[in-house]
């Protein structure tokens, strides 16, 4: 591994690989540079924690983790807020919609108070860490509360009223679009055409369609000089990007469905609070469909991390299937390929905690070189996994070489190839013969004997016998290989 600033010689013709990333606000893969040295501030849009993930929001985080490492793995030091929406998230990203978070207390039987609401985020927030956990997702510098942050954003909502930017109606407060005027420059938003195409009703009193709510009025909630009520979701990021991570970050990063109202929206509330540029990129990963179909609450196809443990894939398998594509190619989820994946995975674990057991690990800088253009060039995950296979089968590189160059890249891919061997090997079901009962290790022995005398019915009478103990038994150019049979 290398970093910016390191000292690794480089030849004058072989310039140091860029980072380059596709930056959403101008729709052009940039060249990344931090606006400070001290390190990259990165803010990405967390889950509303009302009720379990769902493996499409996953995959915002783990493409989240990616650029992260990658970040670390070009030198970088990165400060990262994850946040997590506990109150007052409309289900449909405008002001419609029911709020989820009702939603779930209802589901739950529990009553409608701030401490209810308190009681569903906390159960749901220890799930959503468990399932970063398992997907080796980096924790983030500051996980944000959104109802440890009111003060701010009511704060942020009143300098907001103070410079005009918004208006007051009977149900809230509500940003005015027409004085910004750059609104929707994320994705070029057709602001006429949401205009035409709004649909009547909805709220009379707002101005324009695309206006948003900063506060919504209500009986629950705290209380502001608008009265009690709840911030709105978007002011929510912008006020503990703003807090946590400073006026100006670096990169903002989400899912693509949030391009069009909650980023906008993001971008407008800050911008015109502090007059500075909110954030310099804008990174969005591609929606997953599941069976060809579009994951939603109402067809109950969500799949959670958790359906896939109970089917017996890991967090890797998982992470290993996300990375075989590129985080802005849109994907479909079938059991068959996460199958596949586990498959591949599984291979190439075995490879790696057999093989290099002991071995010294250093880095090919070559492989390394080539592996930071693959991951700088915008996260391009399926050329560096393709990259992984190649340093495992090439014919040139010693296990060392080998060894250490999986090392460092896993340092970014994280798919558990740095994990100590034998717990690694352990994992997998392979078991050393050591560890194994003492009937079993003698069968074992037993076996070998035969099979170097080439007494193949007793070699295969004792397989069968070493199965009936709920062992399988493999013979490799090391040895014979026992793992639990599955
Ligand atoms: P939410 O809790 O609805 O705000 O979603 C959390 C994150 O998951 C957001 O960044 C969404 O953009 C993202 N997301 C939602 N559905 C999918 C999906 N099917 N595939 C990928 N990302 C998704
Ligand atoms: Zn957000």
């Amino acid at each position: 591994m290398f970093g910016l600033f390191s000292t690794r010689p480089t030849l004058p013709s072989t310039p140091a690989p860029t980072l380059r990333l596709h930056n959403n606000l101008t729709g052009t893969l940039e060249e990344f540079s931090p606006l400070t040295p001290e390190a990259v501030t990165m803010y990405t849009c967390g889950p509303t924690v009302y009720d379990y993930a769902h493996i499409g929001n996953l995959r915002s985080y783990v493409f989240a983790d990616t650029l992260k490492r990658t970040l670390i793995h070009f030198g970088y030091e990165v400060k990262h807020t994850i946040n997590l929406t506990d109150f007052g998230h409309l289900s449909d990203d405008g002001d419609a919609g029911e709020d989820k978070m009702m939603k779930g207390l209802k589901r739950e039987g529990l009553p409608v108070s701030l401490s209810a609401m308190r009681e569903l985020s906390d159960r749901f927030i220890t799930a959503f860490k468990s399932d970063i956990e398992s997907l080796r997702i980096l924790p983030p510098t500051t996980w944000a509360r959104a109802s440890d942050y009111v003060e701010m954003q009511i704060r942020l909502i009143e300098t907001l009223e103070g410079k005009g930017y918004t208006y007051e109606t009977r149900d809230g407060v509500y940003f005015d679009i027409s004085k910004f005027p750059t609104y929707g420059k994320l994705g070029n938003i057709d602001l006429n055409a949401l205009r035409s195409g709004a649909r009547v009703d909805i709220n009379e009193e707002k101005r324009h369609p695309a206006d948003f709510a900063v506060w919504k009025k209500g009986l629950l909630g705290w209380d502001s000089r608008w009265g009690k009520g709840f911030p709105g979701w978007h002011i929510e990021c912008s006020a503990m990007a703003i807090a946590t991570l400073g006026k100006s970050i670096d990169i903002h990063t989400g899912g693509i469905d949030h391009i069009h109202t909650h980023h906008n929206a993001e971008i407008a509330q800050s911008e015109a609070a502090t007059g500075k540029q909110f954030a310099h990129f804008w990174l969005h990963n591609e929606f997953i469909t599941i069976d060809n179909t579009k994951i939603s609450k109402s067809l109950h196809n969500g799949i959670t991390l958790r359906h896939l443990l109970d089917l017996g894939f890991t967090g890797d398998d998982y992470r290993y299937w996300l990375l075989t594509a590129h985080y802005r190619s849109p994907v479909n989820f079938t059991i068959e390929a996460l199958r596949g994946a586990k498959q591949a995975l599984y291979r190439l674990k075995r490879h790696v905690f057999e093989e290099y057991r002991g071995v010294k690990a250093e880095p090919d800088e070559t492989i390394l070189d080539r592996f930071a253009t693959l991951i700088g060039n915008d996260l391009d995950t399926p050329g560096a996994l393709a990259l992984v296979w190649e340093v495992v089968k090439s014919d040139s590189l010693t296990k060392t070489q080998k060894y250490g160059t999986l090392l460092a890249i896993d340092s970014v891919l994280d798919i558990g190839l740095s994990d100590n061997p034998e717990d690694g090997a352990r994992s997998l079901g392979i078991i050393a013969k050591h560890e194994l009962p003492l009937d079993v290790q003698a069968l074992v022995d037993e076996r070998e004997a035969a099979r170097v005398a080439r007494n193949w019915p007793l070699a295969d009478h004792l397989r069968e016998a070493l199965n009936l103990k709920g062992y399988s038994i493999e013979d490799t150019p090391q040895g014979p290989r026992v793992s639990k049979a599955t």
